[in-house]
């Protein structure tokens, strides 16, 4: 259904080969190369599962690209597996086509990610709810390696595996780390400031995961494991993307919260590898712990910041954002359309900021925050306008996977009509550019599609 041909030649693939297809769709091994499914364990809504694994998830192939890094290739439902659990190892095309889109935009917008290269359909009938169809996206990602394995070993009391493991992460993703002998709390160090830094980036595109369980958390802090997301429209604090969520446990404002439970849940694994004293261990893991928060405050802040179009972060800036904030939730504002107008804002004119202001409820409590906001743009000589709206639509994204834009694409694939998912993998490729005649793929929904259910389901 789809290739993508530009991550093939950075990838270094001869995409003239005539076996890829067969590769790629799980009915030939790639040459030299035995697939591996990797068991891993982990906390699926705050709950302990003692075993998982890639159930539908093979590992076709490591490579190295012509830049001289080592990347694996992995199919998503080319079948059973040892961890399949009685599952058909299968994925439908609905959301084989949803992980294929989102992680592409995602790259696009600069938020790390797995990647997709390649988009393969079939006939081959699924049973979810209803009867569907199957389909074999094959991701790219220097590991997938996820907090889950690590808690696998550790709650089956295989201490001794967490060292090799550890070890082997480190050697072939964090080789500045190597021959430090506090290699393991630097390193942990570093996940737990990814992780953060990737949720900051989220929560400031407002894209909501739907699944933060600790078996979808990649170790190199990539998104990883697309399911029921969601990139809001409408601005809602407490979103929840995922319909079978029924408690709201991964709500929009509880992400950060989250990363932040789940990296505590990777550092208690790592006890036993810090130090041999207890008491010592539980400090250090202390330490990295608290690093979550600081980084993750740090973060979030400077990209709301350069939302706003901020030079620098100054005091008052977090309250000047979440007043913002609570305005466009109790508007219900739309979240790309109103961050990406907000540039619209003049130092040199009462003008309203079109775009952002029509959609606003109470529009005194708006009214007097542009005028602060004026007031902290001027405070920094910020008043070039153009200048300053020029550096905001770099961060402030015009397109990006709405719901409502997957959903089309996805019908239209299953009427054997491809068109649309190669125009929003084009369109995505470049979320902060204007692209004349792609407006409407910027329109917030129309109303029959304003409530699209996404489930756990795939
Ligand atoms: P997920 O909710 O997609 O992160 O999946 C949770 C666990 O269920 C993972 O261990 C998956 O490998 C497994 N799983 C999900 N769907 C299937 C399937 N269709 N066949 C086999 N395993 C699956
Ligand atoms: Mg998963
Ligand atoms: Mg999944």
């Amino acid at each position: 259904m789809h290739f993508n041909e530009r991550l093939a030649v950075e990838l270094g693939i001869d995409t003239g080969d005539q076996a890829l297809i067969d590769i790629l769709s799980g009915n030939r091994p790639w040459p030299a190369y035995a697939p591996v499914a990797s068991v891993y364990a982990g906390h699926q809504f705050g709950a302990w599962v003692s075993q998982l694994g890639d159930g539908r998830a093979l590992t076709i192939a490591e490579i190295r690209k012509p830049d001289g890094e080592r990347v694996e290739l992995q199919l998503k439902g080319a079948g059973q597996t040892p961890y399949s659990r009685g599952s058909d190892g299968r994925a439908v095309l609905r959301s084989s086509i949803r992980e294929y889109l989102c992680s592409e935009a995602m790259h696009a917008l600069g938020i790390p990610t797995t990647r997709s290269l390649s988009l393969v359909a079939s006939p081959e009938p699924v049973q979810r709810e209803t009867m569907e169809t199957a389909a074999v996206v094959c991701r790219v990602a220097p590991s997938f390696v996820r907090f889950g394995q690590f808690e696998f070993f550790y709650h089956r009391g295989q201490h001794a595996q967490l060292a090799p493991l550890a070890d082997h992460v480190i050697a072939q993703n964090f080789p500045h780390l190597v021959d430090r002998p506090d290699r393991y709390a630097r390193w942990l160090e570093e996940v737990i400031e990814r992780t953060a830094c990737l949720i900051a980036q989220w929560q400031t595109v407002g894209f909501c995961h739907g699944v933060m369980n600790t078996d979808n958390f990649s170790i190199l802090g990539l998104t990883l494991d697309y399911g029921p997301f969601g990139f809001m429209d409408a601005f809602r604090q407490h979103h929840v993307c995922n319909h079978s969520d029924y408690e709201g446990r991964y709500g929009y404002d509880s992400q950060p919260l989250i990363g932040q439970w789940n990296s505590s849940r990777l550092l208690q694994t790592m006890l036993p590898l810090l130090s041999d004293n207890q008491e010592e261990a539980a400090d250090i893991v202390t330490d990295i712990y608290e690093r979550y928060s600081s980084t993750y405050s740090r973060e979030a802040l400077r990209r709301w910041a350069d939302k706003m179009g901020l030079r620098e972060v100054r005091e008052g800036d977090a309250s000047l954002i979440s007043r913002l904030l609570t305005i466009l939730h109790q508007s219900k504002s739309d979240f790309t359309r109103s961050f990406r107008h907000l540039s619209r804002v003049r130092t040199d004119s009462d003008a309203p900021a079109t775009g952002v202001r029509e959609e606003i409820a109470d529009l005194q409590a708006f009214d007097a925050w542009v005028t602060d906001y004026r007031a902290r743009l001027r405070a920094e000589q910020n008043t070039d306008d153009a200048a300053r709206a020029a550096r905001m639509n770099q961060v402030n994204p015009k397109y990006v996977l709405r719901n409502h834009l997957a959903q089309t694409a996805i019908e239209s694939a299953m009427n054997d009509d491809d068109t649309e998912v190669a125009a929003l993998i084009r369109l995505l490729s470049r979320p902060y550019d204007e692209q004349p005649g792609m407006e409407r793929y910027a329109a917030a929904p129309p109303d029959e599609l304003r409530h699209l259910e996404i489930s756990c389901s795939s």
